[in-house]
C-alpha cells in the first residue's frame, strides 16, 4: 500500500466508496464523477502506478480486471455495449496514479475520444 494513494486508501477501507465488488485481489466501485449513465472503476488492491508499470507477474491480475469489468457491466445492464479505458500519464488524462480500468456505458460513445 502507498499511504499517499487515494485508491489504496479506498482499497483499505479508509476512504468510503460505493463498492460493487471485492475479492482478495480486486475492487470495483462507482466513479464519483460519472461520465456516462453507468461508470465504475476496477482496481487491483496491489499498488501499481499505471499501465506502463505493469510487470510480468501482474499479467494474470490485469486479465482478471477485464473479466471482472465485463461481468460487472453485465450486472449493471450494459453487458453488450461498454467502453473500457485505461489512462496512462497526465497528458492522457490520468489523475489517480494507481492503475484503474474505467467501465462506461448506457449511452452512445463517440470516437475518437477527447
Ligand atoms: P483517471 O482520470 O483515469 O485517473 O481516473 C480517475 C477517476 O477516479 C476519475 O474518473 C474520478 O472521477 C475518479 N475518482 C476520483 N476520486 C474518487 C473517489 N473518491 N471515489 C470514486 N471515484 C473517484
Ligand atoms: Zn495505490
Amino acid at each position: 500500500m502507498d499511504s499517499n494513494c487515494l485508491f489504496c486508501k479506498i482499497a483499505a477501507g479508509e476512504i468510503p466508496a460505493e463498492i460493487i465488488f471485492e475479492d482478495d485481489d480486486l475492487l470495483a466501485f462507482m466513479d464519483i464523477a460519472p461520465q456516462a449513465p453507468v461508470h465504475f472503476l476496477v482496481i487491483p488492491k496491489k499498488h501499481i502506478p499505471g499501465p506502463a508499470a505493469v510487470e510480468e507477474q501482474d499479467q494474470k491480475l490485469i486479465g482478471k480486471m477485464m473479466q471482472l469489468g465485463a461481468r460487472m457491466a453485465a450486472d449493471k445492464g450494459i453487458g453488450d455495449n461498454f467502453r473500457l479505458v485505461f489512462n496512462n500519464g497526465a497528458e492522457a488524462g490520468q489523475t489517480v496514479f494507481h492503475i484503474h480500468m474505467h467501465i462506461l456505458g448506457g449511452r452512445n460513445m463517440g470516437w475518437p475520444p477527447g
